[in-house]
């Protein structure tokens, strides 16, 4: 969706606000310094990201009239972004400040098999209520980025043979939202769409501490996927599919829901999970029943993560012996069992992984939990939004 600019980087207002909007440069000197543009260049640049409202002066000295205030910072309040995380059985949304901060958030249990229509008439739903909570017009809304399980063309919002959702093949994400959205919201409001893991890793890494060049964020919930931080960036592949981990043969003949055999997800998924536990005569539904159940010590379910822990860190082995990840970061659903699901990744991680690609390999659970999803999706869009080449081309 991001036209890449084949010209040198220029001395564009684009560049000056990802500065401000990093927290690197607040002053003119900062800017000069960082950024190598003459003092003239700055002040020019400066000012036309006033005039278009994309920063303030901080602390709000400029209405006195005296003299010019001295540090700007991004005015992350003049409008909302939206960031949804559809899930395999469970879909969070939230609005946000135009920093990806979360101003107010809602979920539910909602099976992305039971098609497009359904789920994304729930979030645009949602999104009005929250809008309507948080005291803002559709109006305001500036972006909105989603995460849907399922393989995307990043460039058009297009799912591409998702294999446990084929209600949603070739469905585009944009063009069913935009019509669906409550009428006030713009209509030229870029919708951008990605990988649910790819949205969780972009989370992990630009808000939840996790700024690693090279790592793995795999979500474990009743599907199983992982977002890889390949040199700083989300790392799709040529077709988005990168990351499929939860249907990587393993060489056993269980029967997996994407309809072939094998897959790790048909033996250590929440799915597979839970199929054992009703077998078993427990009542679960969700991957969140069964993480609640681990937390509370019952011995039959910590048993199940624990092995499933086991299995993803074979899988888990396999990727560290090919990209040789600093870290890995284990979230979704499931992964709030903690303990025993950890336990069991890492005990086989640092067996199996080859001595040098795992010595100092670190496997840590998420910082931002559930919030993950959502944060990133907002901060998916964000980065759409305020993509220097892209500002670069608006004001120069
Ligand atoms: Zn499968």
């Amino acid at each position: 969706m991001v036209k890449k600019r084949a010209a040198a980087p220029r001395a564009g207002a684009g560049t000056l606000l990802a500065l401000i909007r990093s927290g690197q440069a607040s002053t003119r000197a900062d800017l000069v310094r960082l950024s190598g543009f003459a003092r003239s260049t700055v002040a020019q640049r400066l000012d036309a990201l006033l005039r278009a409202g994309l920063i303030v002066p901080a602390g709000d000295g400029g209405s006195t009239g005296g003299r010019p205030p001295e540090t700007f910072v991004f005015n992350r309040y003049a409008g909302v972004l939206l960031g949804a995380d559809i899930g395999g059985s469970h879909t969070r949304v939230a609005v946000t400040d135009l920093g990806g901060h979360v101003l107010a958030e809602t979920e539910a249990d909602l099976d992305v098999a039971d098609g497009p229509d359904a789920v994304l008439g729930w979030v645009t739903d949602a999104f009005g209520r929250l809008l309507e909570r948080v005291g803002r017009a559709p109006a305001d809304v500036h972006g909105i980025g989603v995460g849907v399980p399922g393989p995307v063309d990043t460039a058009t919002g297009l799912l591409v043979s998702p294999p446990i959702m084929p209600d949603w093949d070739g469905v585009s994400v944009p063009e069913r939202l935009s019509r669906a959205l409550s009428p006030g919201v713009p209509k030229d409001v870029p919708v951008v769409v990605d990988r649910d893991v790819n949205i969780m890793a972009l989370g992990e890494q630009k808000a939840g501490g996790h700024d690693h060049p090279d790592m793995v964020v795999v979500k474990i919930g009743i599907g199983i996927g992982a977002g890889l931080i390949v040199g700083g960036r989300v790392y799709r592949g040529a077709q988005g599919a990168a990351g499929d981990l939860g249907h990587l043969r393993r060489g056993t003949d269980e029967p997996c829901r994407c309809g072939n055999r094998g897959c790790l997800e048909a033996t250590a998924g929440g799915w597979a999970i839970r199929r054992r536990l009703l077998e078993r005569g427990y009542d679960v539904r969700t991957s969140q029943d069964i993480a609640r159940l681990a937390r509370r010590g019952d011995h039959e379910t910590v048993r199940l993560v624990r092995q499933a822990g086991r299995l993803i860190g074979e899988a888990l082995a396999d990727v560290v012996g090919l990209f040789n990840p600093s870290h890995i970061v284990v979230g979704g659903n499931l992964a709030e069992a903690r303990e025993p699901l950890l336990a069991g990744i890492r005990e086989v991680v640092y067996e199996r992984a080859q001595v040098l690609a795992s010595r100092d390999l670190q496997i840590v659970p998420s910082t931002l939990g559930h919030r993950a999803g959502t944060i990133g999706a907002a901060l998916l869009v964000h980065e759409h939004l305020y993509d220097p080449d892209r500002i670069n081309a608006a004001l120069g």
